[in-house]
């Protein structure tokens, strides 16, 4: 076999399955062949899982949309979910004598934990967290949490959250009182950690303005751009489009790790955080679900355009020209939506709705809201921040 990213030929047991929209913005809802392929070798899978997909998603701007933006409405509460804490970035105003690292993370409430570790380099240093591969105990370090809410329904899914998104790593608690049979569980605390939690605590009391620093690398979503077009290409037209003096020049990008290089091929790959450009301008501020991503395929003159509204309302847009050759391939859909269809996706309902055409997706945003009653549906389901329980239950600070 032949892999879609290195193209290089392998035996069929070094290859694996790949989600082209990762797993991580919810790929795993994606009911559909289009998103997933079984022709991307093993060392490509995860080599791109950690510096291209790892990249993209697990920054600042990305984090950041999962709980406060109307993405958080959607998440189904009587199921007590998992709503992520969002990234802040390194802080450097508390010092722990035994890591070198502090990151700070905030949750919907505006309770915060700062993680101390050992865990971050100049690779790392723009993806949440550090290095993905060790998360393992011995590089998980320490949690602090400064809990907010006093309301028990949010303090369940505070703690739910803390144990899960630091898993591996010791955990503190600067303010809330544990019930002995916790605490019991909790390792004990040394003088260091009781001087950190005390500190944090003071901290918090004196509300002195806190700095805090960001590390973002330039064009980070050029390559995962790349990886799109690769994959949903080589979904839709096979080994044709693979095979392709586009599909290659896409392949180096892919591959092409000098961010000045990338920044040149930018334009190729279209506008990413600004107006998309020509005439898809017109067509993208009508097309977008708030609070879902949006998946659409655009067929621009020849061309055939993939366009990710992540999170909605086009916060977090990506567009990805896949091919500026349309007439070169054929496939069904194309035949069937000449111009364009789309799908949306709910990963808080683990909900994959689609596909419909462009022009239905228009229709519903400008009025005739019969033209999807499934999305009419999903809107039911959207919770505003006034009809949630409230954080604060006594009315006052803790
Ligand atoms: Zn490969």
């Amino acid at each position: 076999m032949k892999c879609i990213y290195c193209n290089e030929e392998k035996e069929e047991s070094e290859f694996s399955l790949e989600h082209i929209f990762p797993s991580a913005l919810g790929g795993k809802s994606i009911d559909n062949p289009l998103f997933k392929t079984r022709e991307v070798c093993k060392k490509c899978n995860s080599l791109s899982g950690l510096y291209i997909d790892s990249a993209f998603v697990k920054n600042f701007f990305a984090t950041m949309l999962v709980p406060f933006s109307k993405y958080l409405g959607y998440y189904d509460f009587e199921k007590s979910p998992h709503i992520p804490f969002a990234y802040i970035g390194f802080v450097e105003y508390i010092k722990h004598p035994e890591f070198e690292f502090c990151e700070k993370w905030l949750w919907i409430d505006g309770s915060m934990v700062y993680h101390f570790h050992n865990n971050s380099s100049e690779d790392f240093n723009t993806i949440a967290g550090g290095d993905p591969r060790k998360r393992k105990n011995k590089y998980a370090g320490e949690v602090y949490l400064v809990g907010i809410t006093d309301n028990p329904f949010w303090m369940t899914l505070l703690m739910q959250a803390y144990n899960k998104q630091f898993q591996k790593s010791k955990k503190f608690f600067v303010n809330y009182m544990l019930p002995d049979e916790v605490k019991e569980k909790l390792p004990a605390i040394n003088q260091i950690q009781k001087n950190i939690c005390e500190e944090i605590y003071k901290l918090h009391k004196t509300k002195e303005e806190q700095k805090h620093t960001l590390v973002i690398q330039e064009n980070f979503n050029i390559r995962f751009q790349a990886k799109l077009a690769l994959g949903l290409g080589h979904s839709l037209f096979g080994d044709d489009y693979t095979q392709s003096s586009e599909a290659k020049n896409i392949r180096d990008i892919f591959w092409n790790k000098d961010y000045k290089e990338l920044e040149r091929l930018k334009p190729e790959m279209l506008q990413f955080f600004s107006e998309p450009k020509e005439n898809l301008s017109n067509f993208t501020q009508y097309i977008s679900f708030p609070g879902c991503h949006g998946l659409f395929f655009f067929v621009v003159d020849n061309s055939l355009i993939f366009y990710a509204d992540l999170y909605g309302e086009g916060q977090y847009p990506v567009l990805t020209v896949i091919t500026r050759n349309l007439d070169s391939y054929s496939h069904a859909l194309v035949e069937e939506y000449p111009e364009g269809w789309g799908y949306i996706l709910v990963p808080q309902r683990d909900m994959f709705i689609g596909e419909f055409d462009i022009a239905s997706i228009l229709a519903y945003n400008t009025g005739d809201k019969s033209s999807l009653p499934e999305l009419l549906e999903l809107e039911k389901l959207h919770k505003s921040k006034e009809e949630l329980p409230p954080f604060n239950l006594k009315g006052k600070e803790i």
